[in-house]
């Protein structure tokens, strides 16, 4: 395992004084915990029995013949129980939240994708799961929050601030100050104030140990991998997998949005971000912020892409010139999910879907002796609500209206 609590001039842990010794005992636990073979087992099982691990590396045929180039491999974390990776995490730090004798989680979520897998580890292991959610968010993603509701937790709509992602992290944060004895806050991506960047990744990072496995089974040479980037957690799993590897090409794909204006896009590590170093939500990155140093809004069509700033490790590999950083805009997301779905039968998540507009780019100009893998961070179901109105408006708004006459 590669531990740190800093990546280059990034990470750390920037927190009210009162917070530290939380983190200092999570430190301590997990790494006692990744020293623990009890403990390595029986993440082991879970993942095999419950996740569903290992998950397929899919051979995108069709694919690859239509674009013509190097050989197309899908790392499917969308068959993972609750439909993407974020479980991985989630199950991993419900069993160290339980090592350190607590009972209950604590966790934020703006889609409520990471709501869902924290409310359905926490069921499995017995924890009780509060889930602080944004009443915006509460009111735009109802299925999620039945979902959660179904999985036992209790789900806080917060009527604070702009009733977003910001004001549920802020809460999320004031109930666990004064639950820290018996609560474990349960971080959703590799980001926030150390240890969390290095728990995430390490939970994570099943999705290139097994992936990198599973290529070397093939006998296939891979050129290049690519992974969408929100808080970079399903990027930073698959890619641990390969960052030895110097001919690996890793490529990250931001939320490129409408446009290149503030509040248009979710670039902040790809090319006219326009993000700056600061340090928000405790830690040390790049954010997308105003000239006040204040974090601006993103729009990104996909909700888990829809962050101000990105992981502290991501923001070193960019820096250090290791990973390779692009965006892909909302309509060549659209395009490349409708384009796979045709020919491969597979709905991507629309997070996922940013890797395979850069797929789309790349795969055509390299050697067809090579094979590249695009990490399907998650399913399409999810997306429905937004999808279906892009590609035929109508008979969305005729289905619905039926259902509630019904
Ligand atoms: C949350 C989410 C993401 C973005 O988060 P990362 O931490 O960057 O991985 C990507 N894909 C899916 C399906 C998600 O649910």
């Amino acid at each position: 395992m590669r531990y740190s609590k800093t990546y280059g001039e990034f990470g750390d842990s920037y927190v009210p004084e009162m917070l530290q010794p939380a983190l200092d005992e999570l430190e301590t636990a997990f790494l006692s915990a990744m020293n623990d073979k009890s403990f390595l087992d029986e993440l082991a099982y879970l993942q095999k029995t419950f996740i569903g691990r290992p998950t397929p590396l899919y051979y995108a045929e069709n694919l690859t013949k239509k674009l013509g180039g190097a050989k197309i491999f899908f790392k499917c974390e969308g068959l993972a129980h609750t439909g993407a990776h974020k479980i991985n995490n989630a199950v991993g730090q419900c069993l160290l939240a339980k090592r350190m004798g607590k009972k209950n989680v604590v966790a934020e979520t703006g889609a409520g994708q990471h709501g869902v897998a924290t409310a359905s580890a926490a069921a499995k292991l017995g924890l009780g799961c509060n889930v602080y959610m944004g009443a915006v968010d509460v009111k735009r993603q109802h299925p999620n929050v039945f979902t959660m509701q179904m999985f036992g937790a209790n789900v806080v709509s917060v009527e604070s601030g702009n009733k977003g992602l910001a004001d549920a992290v802020d809460e999320a944060l004031g109930f666990w100050i004064k639950s820290l004895k018996d609560t474990h806050y349960l971080l959703g991506s590799v980001v926030g104030p150390a240890p969390f960047p290095a728990i995430v990744r390490e939970f994570q990072s099943v999705i290139g140990r097994e992936a990198k496995q599973q290529v070397q089974e093939l006998g296939q040479d891979v050129a290049a991998v690519i992974a969408a980037v929100g808080g970079g957690s399903n990027a930073m799993g698959i890619f641990s997998g390969f960052l030895d590897d110097e001919k690996i090409q890793l490529i990250g794909v931001e939320g490129g949005g409408i446009g290149d204006k503030y509040g248009e896009h979710a670039k902040r590590l790809a090319p006219n971000s326009g993000a700056k170093t600061g340090i928000h939500h405790g830690y040390k990155s790049k954010f997308l912020l105003d000239s006040n140093g204040d974090v601006l809004p993103t729009h990104s069509i996909s909700a888990g892409l829809d962050y101000p700033g990105v992981g502290p490790e991501p923001a070193y590999l960019k820096e250090s010139g290791r990973l390779t950083m692009t965006a892909a805009n909302d309509d060549e997301v659209i395009n490349a999910l409708k384009l796979v779905a045709k020919h491969e039968g597979i709905l991507f998540a629309l997070e996922s879907s940013h890797a395979l507009a850069e797929l789309l780019k790349i795969a055509p100009t390299m050697p067809k002796d090579k094979a590249v893998i695009v990490n399907m961070s998650g399913r399409g179901d999810k997306d429905i609500f937004i999808t279906a109105p892009v590609f035929n408006k109508q008979e969305w708004v005729e289905f619905l209206s039926n259902e509630i006459k019904n």
